[in-house]
């Protein structure tokens, strides 16, 4: 059963999850399932508070270009 299910993901090109590398459900997209989703705003989470001021810098420039989902007035949004 497996290899017809791994034939039918590739023709689906379906995402992997980026913290179990399972198929991506969407309804938890993009991860496969609540758990994984919990683990990675965890990580974000523990990222953002671990942030001690002064490494700071870097991954100000990194964040712009990538996540800041949680950035007010981000752009594509639309303020009416
Ligand atoms: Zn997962």
């Amino acid at each position: 059963m497996g290899a017809v299910e791994d034939r039918y993901t590739h023709h689906m090109t379906q995402k992997r999850c980026a913290i179990c590398k399972r198929p991506v459900e969407t309804a938890f997209a993009p991860f496969c399932s609540k758990r994984c989703a919990d683990v990675d705003l965890q990580r974000w989470f523990s990222g953002a508070y671990a942030i001690p001021g002064d490494a700071d810098d870097d991954s100000q420039a990194v964040g712009t270009g990538d996540g800041g989902d949680d950035v007010p007035g981000q752009p594509g949004r639309g303020h009416l």
